[in-house]
């Protein structure tokens, strides 16, 4: 059996080594020290802040993103259908209403028409919701300008969901960078990784001040412990954040791999009747994080999951879509702004290999494996 091709899998070198090993030789060995500070000056630089909180992970950076903004019970927070559940959940977690949104054809982010029709609808009736988490799915920021002025329109905060997005751009300016605040999460399989870790993100100093202080139990400035608000255990490990600044020091590298493998499918796959790719719209620079296709199974002749499971059959993993939040039992209860295209790109998509360690032969060899896939009609 020839070696599995995985997803997205951690892209290590030598430079992450050195630096975890002397982090841990400096025994720094908590979720304070150096790596952690130098770590959130470098992150705030590279994603065009002015501070960054380095906390546990993604969602725990969502989640305080909606303390620190008051959201809670009776609440409405708005948020892309399309997206990985962890952005829902967050807005569960403080005890808010999700509201689903779909998503536009071209690059599957949230459509800011829907949303500015729906924001219209909602002022009239006198239920806005109290913040919008706009996502950049697949390492591709959302369309900003219409999003930010349709919220601006009826005083909608904007949290953005940059979790795949780290050194994506729009109009030359980082995801990270639109809403009041920005969140990054380095689990295992995103861009960079310090195996597990998040990042909340703004321009105001005084809320990412706040960020560290809840995300260190909510404690207290005086010797002993005193509390005086509910605090979470939020931070990232001091060893952690080195590996996160080592990562970050190739950001632009691991890019530029994951941007070329995209090109390499789309070269090998664009020319079959039937295959399309996500469109990178005009002024906006994707990370490549994961390439996905469409198949038209009419035309392709199979469907994605004929393709997964003999890509699978040859030890090479590829994922279906984000299953859209409306179709997710578990949000079953929850509003949403029409879904067809999301549920369309759902029954259509696959995710493929896209790791930056992924090599020229091993990319023949994920699409000589697509191509073979039993019944496919190159068209
Ligand atoms: C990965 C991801 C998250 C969660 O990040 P974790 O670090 O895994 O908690 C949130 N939102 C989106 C869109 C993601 O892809």
């Amino acid at each position: 059996m020839s070696e599995r091709i995985h997803l997205s899998p951690p892209d290590m070198s030598t430079r992450e080594r050195k630096a975890l090993l002397a982090a841990f030789d400096s025994n720094w060995i908590a979720p304070v020290g150096p790596e952690v500070d130098a770590f959130e000056r470098e992150l705030a630089t590279r994603a065009g802040v002015s501070a960054a909180a380095a906390l546990s992970s993604g969602t725990a950076a969502l989640h305080l993103a909606l303390v620190l903004l008051d959201i809670g019970p009776g609440d409405e927070v708005w948020t892309a259908t399309m997206t990985f559940a962890a952005t829902a959940n967050a807005i569960r977690y403080v005890g808010a209403m999700p509201v689903f949104i779909d998503s536009e054809p071209e690059s599957w982010n949230l459509d800011p028409v829907l949303l500015r029709q729906a924001l219209r609808e909602a002022s009239k009736r006198g239920s806005l919701p109290k913040a919008l988490i706009a996502v950049d799915l697949y390492g591709q920021c959302a369309d900003y300008d219409a999003i930010l002025s349709a919220c601006d329109e009826h005083g909608v905060v904007v949290i953005e969901d940059a979790a795949e997005a780290l050194g994506a751009t729009y109009r030359e300016r980082p995801a990270g960078s639109f809403g009041a605040i920005g969140v990054f999460s380095f689990n295992g399989n995103k861009i960079i990784t310090t195996s597990g870790g998040g990042a909340l993100v703004s321009n105001d100093d005084t809320l990412v001040e706040r960020a560290r202080h809840l995300a260190s139990q909510a404690r207290q400035p005086v010797a002993h412990y005193e509390h005086e608000e509910v605090g979470y255990n939020y931070r990232l490990s001091n060893l952690l954040a080195a590996l996160g600044r080592a990562q970050l020091q190739r950001l632009d590298a691991l890019i530029e791999k994951r941007r070329e493998i995209n090109q390499a499918y789309r070269q090998a796959l664009e020319a079959v009747d039937g295959i399309s790719f996500i469109s990178e719209a005009p002024g906006r620079r994707s990370n490549s994080w994961l390439t996905c296709v469409l198949l038209d199974e009419a035309h392709v002749g199979v469907g994605p999951e004929q393709v997964r499971e003999h890509l699978e059959a040859q030890n090479i993993e590829a994922r279906p879509v984000w299953k859209p939040m409306h179709l997710q039992p578990v949000y079953r209860d929850c509003p949403v702004v029409h879904g067809a295209v999301a549920e369309d790109l759902f029954r259509r998509g696959l995710c493929l290999p896209s790791g930056s360690t992924l090599s020229k032969g091993a990319q023949q060899r994920v699409i000589d494996a697509f191509l073979g896939t039993p019944r496919l009609r190159r068209g």
